[in-house]
């Protein structure tokens, strides 16, 4: 990870390159911010800069040996502390480390939701505990494999437990040699004994023009989403995200939405089939959860279209129009009865209803209520 990969934050990393240059690396840093800000990249770019043999003035060179395994986080002298849903099989961080590689692998912007749910564990309370210390201790206790520092980065720490966090304040008062602590935390609910023997470094959240930048660069998208995202984002990029995904999934629905009911009013078989099969974007290859998702679109559009004449602010305006236009094909009476249909079908899928028969069989009660006045053109 070069600190030309992580988003922003110019003045940090300038702060942090002057930091390495002039040996001044504090054994014990606290790297407080809010969420979105991208504070584990950029200790993991610092580090790696710290460590790199062949640096520049303002970046690692990202190409020997020491900036790949920083970047594949598998250096010995790097080591990595975050919460975890404890059970009996999991009490440490080292027990789960593989998959919380590949969880940041996916998404150097993670957040502790986004982990949780990686280890389908919504429900239960992430907690970076006292299993935690010793295993800290006995890492820290070996001889670094490169000769120089060695690093132990924990992630969330306000999820630090009362026991752990004593523990680790024992080794932030008497600091084993050459070695540096990273604590990353959204939050300064620590206790103050970690926070008085702390350097904090304050990463702030990202500016708009960073996350629009980030948007075009990253995630391809075009001048004008991107703005609109990042205005929304609140500095956040991890939420600039998930704004992203539901953008973009409004827009297939709306596609979707527009072109199901035109095949609906006509009955053609090819197109249906093909609406719902097709490989890249078929409705019945796109999973439960976006088919439901896909249903409450349709009847929130069906519902505030026309039955209640008005649209409220996330529907967008194609859709509002397309309705119009198609408003005289669905009789007032029969509204209420597809939102029903949708809803029952939004049911059965709960249920694992075979997603090709059900369409299939939505579309023809839905083409069964829909009106045909004489010149039928939608
Ligand atoms: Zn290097």
């Amino acid at each position: 990870m070069q600190f030309s990969k992580v988003i922003g934050q110019q003045q940090v990393k300038q702060s942090m390159v002057e930091a390495v240059a002039n040996g001044r690396i504090s054994h014990a840093q606290l790297f407080l911010g809010p969420e979105g800000n991208g504070a584990l990249p950029l200790a993991i770019a610092y580090i790696q800069y710290l460590f790199c043999k062949n640096r520049t003035a303002t970046d690692s060179c990202g190409t020997c040996s020491t900036c790949q395994n920083i970047t594949k986080l598998s250096h010995p002298d790097l080591h990595f502390v975050f919460p975890l849903a404890l059970s009996k099989e999991v009490e440490k961080s080292s027990d789960v480390f593989q998959k919380w590689k590949a969880a940041f692998m996916q998404n150097n912007y993670m957040s502790l939701t986004d982990w949780m749910n990686f280890l389908d564990a919504e429900n239960k309370q992430p907690v970076i505990g006292v299993g935690e210390s010793k295993d800290i201790l006995h890492q820290l206790s070996m001889t670094s494999y490169e000769g120089s520092y060695k690093v132990m980065i924990v992630w969330m720490a306000e999820k630090l437990n009362l026991v752990a966090a004593n523990k680790i304040l024992k080794i932030l008062e008497e600091p084993p040699d050459k070695t540096v602590f990273i604590l990353i935390t959204e939050s300064t609910q620590l206790p103050v004994t970690i926070l008085s023997r702390t350097q904090i470094t304050k990463i702030p959240r990202l500016t708009e023009e960073e996350i629009a930048g980030a948007l075009m660069q990253r995630n391809g998208q075009s001048k004008d989403v991107a703005q609109s995202i990042a205005r929304s984002a609140e500095g956040n990029y991890r939420y600039a995200q998930v704004l992203l995904t539901e953008n973009e999934d409004t827009q297939f629905f709306s596609k979707k939405f527009q072109d199901w009911m035109r095949i609906c009013l006509r009955l053609d078989g090819d197109k249906l089939a093909e609406w719902i099969g097709s490989a890249d974007s078929g409705i019945s290859t796109i999973g439960r959860e976006k088919q439901k998702q896909f249903l409450a679109f349709s009847m929130q559009i069906i519902r505030q279209g026309l039955l209640l004449g008005k649209f409220a602010v996330n529907i967008h305006a194609s859709d509002a129009d397309f309705l119009q236009k198609f408003s005289p094909y669905i009789p007032f009476e029969n509204a209420s009865l597809i939102i029903e249909e949708m809803n029952r079908a939004y049911h059965s899928i709960e249920r694992n209803a075979h997603p090709k028969i059900l369409f299939t069989s939505l579309s023809l009660r839905i083409n069964g209520m829909l009106a045909r006045p004489a010149m039928a053109k939608a």
